[in-house]
């Protein structure tokens, strides 16, 4: 059950708030940290199960901001709409939580295919639809998507990762047009491979292979991700608004 977020008052809490998913691992853990040394209140979800989102508030509160912690599964939306209960304020939306599973499509059971689209896809949908309510009634806002290059390139024996990653892309287009009248932003952020716990369970063959597919012969870090979700979300991006960015060692060229 995801507790109701404890309520921001924006004339006793003049910093921005900021509502990051999969907060208790590389790169969502990056972010919260990234926000909080803007000395933003940082409201950190990841399932209850987690014990990291303890860990991260007292690093959080180490930086002079502040932290909620608000667990919950993103893939129920039940659960998101009582964190949001008790959220009358919202800056920034960053959607980061994620699974990742490798599989040949033949051996993906339907659990499978629907675990993956309802964490990456509906997650990321439940958490929008709450926060685009209040972004709409403040006109102001900022919602950053995580994708992936995958959902650009699509990828063997990750293909339902890739289809939600794919979908992430197109929902955010669409959200930012549908937001832009409301003056809310809504970006996205296409990691390549970064070195966090969900690649590093994928051995160290995989990272070597990884790297070697990137121009810049590396994976990059959490840092080099929420610096990049950090700008969007802020007034320097201000006329930036359904953009799919590539922090990917050059591995996707656009434009
Ligand atoms: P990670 O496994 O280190 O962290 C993901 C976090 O999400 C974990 O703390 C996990 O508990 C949490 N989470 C998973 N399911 C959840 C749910 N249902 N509700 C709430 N929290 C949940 O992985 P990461 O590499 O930091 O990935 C973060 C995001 O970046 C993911 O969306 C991932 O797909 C994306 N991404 C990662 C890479 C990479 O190479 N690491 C590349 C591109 C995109």
């Amino acid at each position: 059950m995801m507790q109701p977020a404890e309520s921001f008052d924006p004339a006793r809490d003049s910093a921005m708030t900021c509502l990051v998913t999969g907060a208790g691992s590389g790169i969502g853990r990056a972010i919260a940290l990234a926000f909080a040394r803007e000395r933003a209140h940082v409201i950190v979800n990841d399932l209850p199960s987690s014990a990291a989102l303890y860990e991260l508030r007292e690093d959080i509160e180490a930086l002079g901001a502040r932290c909620t912690i608000a667990a919950g599964d993103v893939a129920d939306p039940e659960c998101v709409r009582q964190l949001f209960a008790g959220i009358e304020w919202l800056d920034v939306l960053v959607n980061n939580a994620g699974i990742l599973q490798e599989s040949p499509v033949t051996e993906i059971t339907d659990a499978a295919w629907d675990r993956m689209i309802k964490v990456h896809l509906y997650g990321a949908f439940h958490f929008s639809r709450e926060a685009a309510r209040l972004m709409k009634q403040q006109r102001h806002g900022a919602i950053v998507n995580i994708a992936s290059d995958l959902g650009q390139l699509g990828c063997e024996n990750l293909s339902h990762y890739s289809a939600a990653k794919g979908g992430i892309i197109a929902f955010t287009k669409s959200l930012a047009r549908e937001l832009a009248p409301h003056g809310a932003r809504v970006n996205a952020v296409a990691p390549g491979g970064v070195l966090t716990p969900m690649v590093e369970a994928l051995g160290d063959r995989y990272v070597e292979a990884e790297a070697a597919r990137y121009p810049l012969k590396r994976l990059g870090t959490p840092d080099e991700i929420a610096e990049v979700v950090r700008f969007l979300s802020s007034d320097a991006a201000s006329f930036m608004t359904g953009q799919i960015v590539g922090v990917n060692g050059g591995g996707v060229m656009n434009g």
